[in-house]
C-alpha cells in the first residue's frame, strides 16, 4: 500500500473547470416565452415537407460526410467565397469552441468588450484561456482608446465583437470594426448571429457588403464571421452554425473538431434551408416591423429603452427593480431575460420580439406589472 497516493473523492475537476460558473438561463414554465431570441415562427411548411421527402437519402448506418462538402459548397456560393473559407458545426457555439480550442488555450488571452454575449468568455474559460473583459462606453458602443489599450497591454490571440451585439441590440460601426481589424494582434471573431435583422447605413458588414474577403485581403485575413441557423432561420432545434474565415483558420478548426461532428441530418437541413431564403427574409421583415412597434410602445412607459438592430430589445425600468419586474411578468406567464447578472447590466431586461399576439400579451403584462409594482 506504500505506493498509493492519497486520493480524494469525489475527484476534483481540473482547476480551471472547478473555477467555472455554470452558464445558466432560467427556463421556468410560461405561456409566452420571449427569453432566448428564437424565431417565434417555425420554418416554412414546404421546407419541412422537402426535408421529409429527402430523409430516405440519409444513410443511418454510415458515418456522415466528415468534411461537410455539399453544405460548405452551398454556403460558399451563398456568400460568394470559396468552400475552403467555410467551416460548419453544431450551432455557432460549437464553431466558437473550435476557434478557441485552435487559437486560444493555456497561456493565451481573449478579449471581450462588455456587455456582450457571455458565451464568448465562458467558452474561453472552458478552454483554459485567460479572459480580458474590456469595457464599452456608457452608450455601449466601442471605446477605441480602450481597444488599443487592451491590445497593447494583453496581446490577445482572439478579440470578440458581436454585431448586432447581444444583449444591447446595437450594431458595431463600420469604422469601429475596421479599427479593431487594423490593430488587433490576433484573430477578430465577429459574431453575426443577428445580422439579418440589421439595416440602415451604419451597418455595412452584411452578406453583400463592401468589406469582402477578396477586395481587401490585408484587412480581413484575421476576420472570422460567425453565423447561425438558430435565429433568423428558425432552426434553433437543429443546432447548425458556421463561419466565414480565411482558409488557414478553417484548416485549424478541422484539427480540433471531432471526427463526424456534423451529423447527416443537420447537413441536409442546412442544404435545404438555403432554398428558402426569401421565406426567411419575409419572417425577418415581420419581426423587424414588430420590433419597431414594440419599441414605440415601450417608449411610452417609464423605461429607458435601447434602439435595436436585432430581434430583441434591451430596457431598464426607471421606477422599479429589474428583477422584481421580471418576476411580476413571470407571474403573468410572460418569460423574458433578466440580464442583471451580466457584466454592467444590473437592472436590465431583454425581451425577444415575438409574434404580434405574443408582443401584445407582453406589452399588456408590462403595463399591468409596472402598475402593480409602482402602486406598492
Ligand atoms: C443565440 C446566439 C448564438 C447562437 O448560438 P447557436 O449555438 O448557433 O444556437 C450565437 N451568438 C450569439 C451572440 C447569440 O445570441
Amino acid at each position: 500500500m506504500s505506493s498509493s497516493t492519497s486520493q480524494q473523492f469525489p475527484i476534483l475537476p481540473a482547476l480551471h473547470v472547478a473555477a467555472l460558473d455554470y452558464y445558466t438561463s432560467p427556463q421556468p414554465e410560461a405561456a409566452i416565452r420571449l427569453n432566448t431570441n428564437e424565431s417565434p415562427l417555425p420554418p416554412p411548411a414546404d421546407f419541412i415537407e422537402e426535408l421529409k421527402s429527402l430523409l430516405p437519402t440519409v444513410s443511418s448506418n454510415r458515418y456522415p460526410d466528415r468534411y461537410v462538402v455539399k453544405l460548405r459548397q452551398a454556403l460558399a456560393e451563398f456568400h460568394d467565397v470559396e468552400p475552403q473559407q467555410i467551416f460548419c458545426a453544431k450551432g455557432s457555439n460549437e464553431v466558437l469552441q473550435c476557434l478557441i480550442m485552435a487559437f486560444g488555450g493555456r497561456g493565451r488571452r481573449v478579449v471581450t468588450f462588455e456587455p456582450t454575449y457571455p458565451m464568448h468568455s465562458h467558452i474561453a474559460r472552458i478552454c483554459a484561456t485567460e479572459v480580458v473583459s474590456a469595457k464599452r462606453k456608457e452608450d455601449f458602443t466601442l471605446d477605441l482608446n480602450e481597444v488599443t489599450r487592451v491590445f497593447l497591454k494583453f496581446d490577445p490571440s482572439i478579440s470578440f465583437l458581436c454585431s448586432p451585439n447581444n444583449p444591447t441590440g446595437i450594431s458595431e460601426s463600420r469604422s469601429g470594426v475596421e479599427k479593431v481589424l487594423e490593430c488587433a494582434p490576433g484573430l477578430v471573431i465577429l459574431d453575426e448571429a443577428y445580422v439579418q435583422f440589421a439595416s440602415g447605413t451604419e451597418y455595412m458588414l452584411n452578406p453583400d457588403s463592401n468589406l469582402t474577403y477578396s477586395k481587401t485581403p490585408s484587412m480581413v485575413d484575421k476576420l472570422v464571421r460567425v453565423r447561425t441557423f438558430s435565429k433568423t432561420w428558425a432552426m434553433a432545434g437543429w443546432r447548425l452554425g458556421y463561419m466565414i474565415a480565411p482558409s488557414y483558420v478553417v484548416d485549424a478548426c478541422f484539427k480540433v473538431a471531432l471526427p463526424y461532428h456534423m451529423d447527416a441530418l443537420s447537413q441536409l437541413a442546412g442544404l435545404v434551408a438555403l432554398k428558402y431564403v426569401s421565406q426567411m427574409e419575409q419572417r425577418v421583415d415581420m419581426i423587424v416591423k414588430e420590433r419597431t412597434r414594440v419599441k414605440e410602445e415601450l417608449d411610452k412607459l417609464p423605461l429607458q429603452v435601447w434602439p435595436s438592430e436585432a430581434n430583441f430589445i434591451l430596457f431598464k425600468s426607471l421606477a422599479v427593480d429589474g428583477t422584481k419586474l421580471w418576476e411580476a411578468l413571470l407571474r403573468r406567464s410572460v418569460l423574458i431575460r433578466d440580464c442583471s447578472t451580466w457584466n454592467q447590466l444590473q437592472g436590465f431586461l431583454r425581451v425577444t420580439v415575438g409574434t404580434r399576439e405574443e408582443n401584445d400579451t407582453f406589452l399588456a403584462a408590462m403595463k399591468d406589472s409596472l402598475g402593480e409594482l409602482e402602486g406598492l
